[in-house]
This record gives structure tokens, sequence and C-alpha cells, in this order.
């Protein structure tokens, strides 16, 4: 990842980024990488700040992880998932079983589990190393007063201090679905789109192996490399375990009920124990003794949201990064991926522009949109299509959909948990997001205009 040599001018460029978020760290990694010498990152929480849950690391997020030279102690820490088994939540019975440890010779990486905690810190560590990177945590970005020429935006210091003004050559706003820039840009661009309540929820849960200790079933849970998801009407339950076969990481979706008293900005709220188990009380005794074992104050509820698509993702020299743009269902496992696949075409486009210019950036950044728009949004129906399918309740479509469950135990046919199907992978891990970038690059800047107010 060097940057050519005939490109001085573009290094210089002060580029800005909002958020510490799996999107806005990669995006400062990536641009690092590529050359660019002044990048700042605000973030408005004091540190990075993230919630103590396990995260898939699919193929398509390792590669570009590794290419960034961030992959090795992460991989280190992680799991390496060569199955999966499907299994109706109240039963305990298998529906399914797929072998997964093709992917890893398929795809060149395994599909991987880990903590979150270790992706961002790996992805920080990188960056730190930088020196082209400068942090400024406890600094949320309260305005954009301009998306071009120089975008301009007005940030706080939390701990004191008048609000200040900042100017950038570019702006990438990774700022996660609630992102005050997406709602900004789209004012400016005179349309409307709004978030989209999904009415599923999720707990995310997270047992140590001294939890689990006295449950020798439980532990053969925890010293599995499998991906198990127990499924029912309107909810399931996805786990694995992390941090080297210690912790068994648990995510569940369900009905939002919780939330129907909740301002409509909450995103997580603490639920109850017995509420959890309520949700899940026909599912099988299993699933009882792992949800019996979490602490009762340690019961956290996030609210699933989406967003309707975006006209747009980038104005004059602004680009939306991630959930800004494209927040996506977990039933895929791709959303922190994709947000990384959007920070490697960032990193690709802007470096490979060939000058430095409004014009030329807003061009640059047009064609990143136009490399990851479609993907992402692709992504974003199929996760919620997957979530639609695991969810059926009795009826035709559950029986037809359990036929093929069996079907593809038996070797015939493709799984319908769209998750472990070998097309979908084939479409989500084979695709090269940072050779197509470069691949495509001066064909696709060559016919793009700009996009300036
Ligand atoms: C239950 C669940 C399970 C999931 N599992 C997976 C999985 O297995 N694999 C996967 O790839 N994805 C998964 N995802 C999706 C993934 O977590 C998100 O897509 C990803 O974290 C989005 O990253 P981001 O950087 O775009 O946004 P965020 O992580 O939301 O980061 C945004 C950052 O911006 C900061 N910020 C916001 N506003 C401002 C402001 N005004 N000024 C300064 N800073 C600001 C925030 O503090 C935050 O740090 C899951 C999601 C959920 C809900």
């Amino acid at each position: 990842m060097h940057p050519p040599a005939q490109e001085p001018d573009t290094r210089n460029l002060k580029i800005c980024i909002i958020g510490a978020g799996m999107g806005g760290l990669t995006s400062a990694l990536a641009l690092a990488k590529e050359g660019f010498k002044n990048i700042e990152l605000y973030e408005a929480a004091s540190n990075l700040g993230f919630v103590g849950a396990g995260i898939q690391l699919a193929p398509n997020m390792a590669r570009i992880l590794d290419r960034l030279g961030v992959w090795d102690p992460i991989f280190k820490e992680a799991v390496d998932v060569t199955e999966t088994s499907i299994v109706q939540g109240a039963g305990d019975t298998e529906l399914s079983h797929v072998n997964l440890s093709y992917i890893n010779s398929t795809y060149g990486y395994p599909h991987m589990v880990g903590h979150r905690c270790s992706l961002a810190n790996g992805l920080y560590e990188g960056c730190k190393r930088e020196k082209s990177i400068k942090f400024f945590f406890s600094t949320p970005v309260e305005s954009i007063d301009s998306f071009s020429p120089k975008p301009t935006f007005t940030a706080v210091y939390r701990d004191g201090g008048a609000p200040f003004k900042v100017e950038a050559d570019i702006l990438l706003a990774a700022d996660g679905i609630k992102s005050r820039i997406r709602i900004a840009m789209l004012e400016k661009l005179g349309v409307e789109a709004h978030v989209r309540d999904t009415q599923q929820a999720a707990y995310r849960i997270m047992l140590t192996q001294d939890q689990m200790k006295d449950d020798p079933e439980l532990l053969q849970l925890l010293d599995s490399n499998r991906v198990t998801r127990w499924i029912g009407e309107k909810r399931h339950i996805i786990a694995y375990p992390i941090s080297n076969h210690t912790i068994y990481n648990l995510s569940t979706t369900q009905p939002d009920v919780n939330f129907a008293a909740a301002p409509e900005a909450t995103y997580t709220t603490r639920g109850s124990k017995s509420a959890m188990l309520n949700v899940f009380a026909d599912f099988c005794p299993r699933v009882q003794r792992i949800l019996n074992l979490v602490p009762k104050g340690e019961v956290c509820e996030w609210k699933l949201r989406v967003h309707e698509p975006l006209p747009a993702w980038t104005h004059g020299s602004v680009a939306l990064v991630g959930d800004a743009c494209h927040p996506t269902l977990p039933h895929l496992a791709q959303g922190a991926a994709q947000a990384i696949e959007d920070a490697a075409v960032v990193g690709v486009v802007l470096a490979s522009m060939p000058n430095g210019s409004p014009e030329s950036i807003s061009k640059a950044l047009r064609v990143y949109e136009r490399i990851r728009k479609d993907r992402a949004e692709r992504i974003v129906d199929l996760a919620a299509a997957n979530g639609r399918t695991l969810h059926l309740g009795d009826g035709a479509a559950k029986e037809e959909r359990d036929r093929q469950f069996a079907a593809a135990k038996a070797g015939k046919g493709s799984v319908p948990d769209k998750w472990a199907d070998a097309e979908v992978q084939r479409m989500i891990y084979g695709f090269d997001c940072t050779k197509v970038a470069r691949d495509t690059f001066t064909e696709l800047f060559n016919t793009e205009r700009s996009r300036l107010s």
C-alpha cells in the first residue's frame, strides 16, 4: 500500500473522521497506510467504550484487517468456526448442520468469532502506530456547517471550553446509526429518509468458563468450534465461543416489547433477567440452563433499527461510512464487516484521485459510493430476509423451510439460514473490495461527475 510516486499533494490533505467505531478506526488506518499525513478522528465518548459482546470476523473483514497489518493479534484471540448447527429452540433437535471448514481454503481466511474489544483494540493499536492519526476523544461533533469546497463542522470538548470550528479538506462521517451528518446531508439534498423500526431487539450475553464449569454439556459448547442457532417463532439465539474458548457469547433476537415505553432515541436499555427468561420460556432445557447462568444485573437489551435506503452517501467533500449509511440487522453478521469494506474502499479511492481539488475529491467519493452502495444495500436486504426466514411461525412456509433444512443436512440443496449458505458466502466473502476499487477506479472516476453544492 504505497502511494503512487506521482501523487504528491493529495497526501497532505486534511481528512477528518467522525466516530471511532469499526468504520472510523478502519478508515483512519486505511488512509494512513495509503500515506495520508493529516488525519483527525473525533469521538464523542471518552474512550473506545465497546460493549462486552462477541462479533463474527468474516473472511471479507479479515482480508482487509490483514492487509492493514492488524489481523494477527485479533486472530490469535479469536475462535475458528468450522461448523454450524441450526436447532429448534423448543425441542433442541437439530434441523440442519453445515460444515464450514472449507471457508479457509476457499477464501484464504477462516470464519472467526471474537471479542469486540479485541477487534476494536486491534484497530486502535494499529492507528496509534501511525503518526499521521490524531485522536480527539470526548469531542462530539455538534453540527456540520459546510459540505464543500472545504467541509467545516463544529465540535466541543466534553471537558469544557467553547464549541470550536474545524475546517477539513475531506470529512468522513462514521458516526453510527444515529448519524447527525446523515441527517444534515439529507436536509441539504432536500430528501427525506428515516430510521426504520424493525420491531426487533437483542440481548447480548457473555458467560465465562468459570460460570459454566459445573455443566459438562455447556462446557462442550464452549470447547467446540461451532456456531449454534436455536430458532423459534419471532425469536432466535446465536451462540459461539470466543476469546480462545474462555467465553461463551450469545446474541438473541426477539420482539422489542420492552422498548415500547422508551424514548425514540433510546437504543439500549437495562433488561430484566426474568423478562429475558420469559421471552425464551418455551426454549429447551439447555437454553434455559445457559440463560439462568446470566448474573441478574447484567442483562442489556439493544433495539435493532435500520434505515430507509439513502439517495446518496456523499455530498461535496463529505461521505458517510458504516452504520451511518447502511445499518444492517445482525442476521448475516455483516454490519461491521461492511463498515470495514467501506473504509478500505475510501482509502483506495482517495489515494487514487489525480489531485486534491474539491472536484476531484467529490468525484472520488462518488466512486466510493458506486462501488459500495449496491453491495451494502443488498446485504442489508438479505440480512432482513434471513431474519424473516429464521423467525417463521407454524404454517406452510415454516414446513417448507424445515424440509429445506433437512434436505441441506442430507447434502441436497441450500440451507435456508443464508448466513451458512455457500452461494451467499461466495457473494459476501469472495468479494475483494480493495482489489475491485483499485481495478475499477480510473474508469469510474473518468465517468463520474462531481457533486458539489
Ligand atoms: C446484536 C448485534 C450483533 C452484531 N453482530 C455483528 C457481527 O457478528 N459481525 C459484524 O460484522 N457486525 C455485527 N453487528 C453490526 C456492527 O456492530 C455494526 O454494524 C458496527 O459496529 C457499525 O460500526 P460503525 O463504526 O459504522 O458505527 P458505530 O460502531 O456505531 O460507531 C459510531 C461511533 O461514532 C461515535 N459518534 C456518534 N456520533 C458522534 C458525534 N456527533 N461526534 C463524535 N462521535 C460520534 C459513537 O460514539 C461511536 O463510537 C452487530 C450488531 C448488533 C446490534
